[in-house]
C-alpha cells in the first residue's frame, strides 16, 4: 500500500467520517488504485470522483467510507450494490463483510449490478485481479429492478441517484436491513437517504448533501 493511500485513510479518520476499525483495516486493504484505468491511476489517493470510462467514475473515497459506515455492515452479511463501476467500492464492502482472514464459512456476500456491459467486465476483472471473485458476483442488468434471485438482501447500496428510492429495492430488503440511496435530481440537490426497513415501517433519514451521477434505469430517470 502507498504512503499516500495510507495519508487518505489518515485523514478521513482525522476528520471524523472513518470511525470503525473493520471500515478502516477494508479501505487500508483495498486501496481504490488497482481498480483505475491507467491514465487515472496516480490519482488514485485523491479525494475526489475519477473518470473510468462511458462517462462514468469512481466514487472519491470520503463517500465510500461515509457509505462503508452508514450501512452498518457486519461478517456475513448479503449485500447488494446498484452500480459497480470499477469494483472498488464493493470489494471494500467485501473485506468487512467477507474477511480475508476469517474462516469462508462465515462470509457473506455482494451482489453487484452495473447496467454498461464494458463496465461490468471492467468491474469483474478488477475484482478478480484483486482476489475478492470468491466474494462478489458481478450481474449486468438495471439494478433498480434489484436482484429478486438473490433477495432478500441484509443491506442494499446505490452508487448513483435516482428521482426517488426504488420500491423493488425496498421490497428484496430483509426486515430489519438497511438501505443507502442517493435521491434527487440530475447531478444536483441530491440527498443521502438510509431506509430502514422495521415491519411494516419504513424509517428514512437524510444523511446530507452528495453528488452522483444519474441513476438510470425502469425505477430510476429514463435513459
Ligand atoms: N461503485 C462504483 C465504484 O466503486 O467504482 C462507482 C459507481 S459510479 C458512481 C455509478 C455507476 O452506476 C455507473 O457505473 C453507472 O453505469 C451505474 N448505473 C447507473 N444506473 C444504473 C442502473 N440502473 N443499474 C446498474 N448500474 C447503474
Amino acid at each position: 500500500m502507498s504512503g499516500q493511500w495510507e495519508d487518505m485513510i489518515q485523514k478521513l479518520v482525522r476528520s471524523g467520517i472513518l470511525r470503525s476499525p473493520n471500515v478502516i483495516e477494508a479501505l487500508r486493504r483495498v486501496p481504490r488504485e488497482p481498480f483505475l484505468p491507467e491514465n487515472v491511476k496516480s490519482s488514485a489517493a485523491t479525494d475526489c470522483p475519477l473518470p473510468i470510462g462511458s462517462g462514468q467514475t469512481a466514487s472519491a473515497p470520503h463517500m465510500v467510507s461515509i457509505m462503508d459506515e452508514a450501512l452498518e455492515l457486519e461478517v456475513g452479511h448479503k449485500v447488494l450494490e446498484v452500480g459497480g463501476g470499477s469494483g472498488w467500492h464493493a470489494s471494500t464492502i467485501a473485506e468487512i463483510i467477507a474477511p480475508s482472514d476469517e474462516p469462508k464459512e462465515r462470509w457473506g456476500h455482494v451482489y453487484t449490478i452495473e447496467r454498461i456491459a464494458k463496465l461490468a467486465a471492467f468491474a469483474k476483472q478488477n475484482i478478480t485481479d484483486a482476489g475478492y471473485g470468491d466474494r462478489v458476483t458481478v450481474i449486468h442488468q438495471d439494478g433498480t429492478v434489484g436482484y429478486p434471485e438473490e433477495a432478500p438482501y441484509d443491506r442494499i447500496l446505490v452508487a448513483a441517484a435516482g428521482p426517488s428510492v426504488p420500491k423493488p429495492l425496498i421490497d428484496q430488503l430483509k426486515e430489519g436491513g438497511v438501505l443507502l440511496v442517493p435521491v434527487g435530481g440530475v447531478q444536483y440537490y441530491q440527498t443521502l437517504v438510509r431506509v430502514r426497513k422495521k415491519g411494516e415501517t419504513i424509517v428514512e433519514e437524510n444523511l446530507g448533501g452528495v453528488a452522483f451521477v444519474p441513476l438510470l434505469g425502469k425505477h430510476g430517470f429514463q435513459p
